[in-house]
């Protein structure tokens, strides 16, 4: 039975690259805050561990996760699936945990719908311009050209759903960026007046897709 003393369940989602998992990472160095470990069927980056950045598992292990509806939500990303199991979750925040969930908008989306009784907050971050969007997904994927130039095809469409999450952030400097989730996380858990400007976003959108 979830009470005042439970977790908070915060989600971060981004077009690809925008350096989302660097900010999870910090943020799960604050005390009471863990990071809910995804099930996927990619394969593991050569700068990856298994089962602490992600289980990794077969096509067949995760449809059978799915068959005994072991997922709080899930979806297909990329030509891969992930996956948050619930018992881990639920259990962390039935302990006072506050979980971050590194999740794309599908996974969000279905988290908001289950309307469940822990309080949720929403991110989702930004880049400073498509120019360093692309920069940073061509450094990242070195070898292969034509996979940042297939995200960066599908950050238009991805860019849309920044309307239903709580907060779209811009992540032009990581410190900065950082404080400003930190600030909000604290003002909606105390309850405290958000500094945030959603038409300041609303044109950063407007530059972005333009
Ligand atoms: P990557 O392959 O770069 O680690 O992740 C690709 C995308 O999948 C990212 O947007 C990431 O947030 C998203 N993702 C990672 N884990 C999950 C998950 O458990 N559920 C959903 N819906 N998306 C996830």
């Amino acid at each position: 039975m979830p009470t005042d003393n439970d977790g908070v369940m915060i989600v971060l989602s981004s077009p690809s690259g925008v350096g989302k998992t660097t900010l999870v990472n910090l943020l799960s160095k604050l005390k009471n805050f863990e990071i809910s470990i995804s099930h996927t069927t990619r394969q593991p980056r050569p700068s990856e561990t298994p089962n602490k950045d992600y289980y990794f598992v077969s096509e067949e292990k995760f449809k059978r996760l799915i068959k005994n509806e072991e997922f709080l939500e899930y979806a297909k990303v990329f030509n891969n699936y992930y996956g948050t199991t619930r018992t881990p979750v639920i259990d962390k925040l039935d302990k006072g945990k506050n979980i971050l969930f590194d999740i794309d908008w599908q996974g969000a989306d279905q988290i908001k719908n289950k309307k469940l009784d822990y309080k949720l907050i929403t991110f989702f971050l930004l880049p400073p311009s498509k120019e360093v969007l692309f920069e940073r997904l061509s450094n990242r994927d070195m070898k292969d050209k034509l996979i940042a130039e297939e995200r960066m095809g599908q950050f238009n469409r991805d860019v849309l759903h920044w309307i239903n999450y709580d907060y779209a952030v811009i992540n032009q400097d990581l410190e900065k960026c950082y404080l400003k989730i930190y600030n909000l996380i604290k003002a909606e858990i105390n309850n405290e007046s958000k500094d945030y400007d959603i038409e300041f976003i609303r044109s950063h959108i407007e530059k972005l897709t333009s």
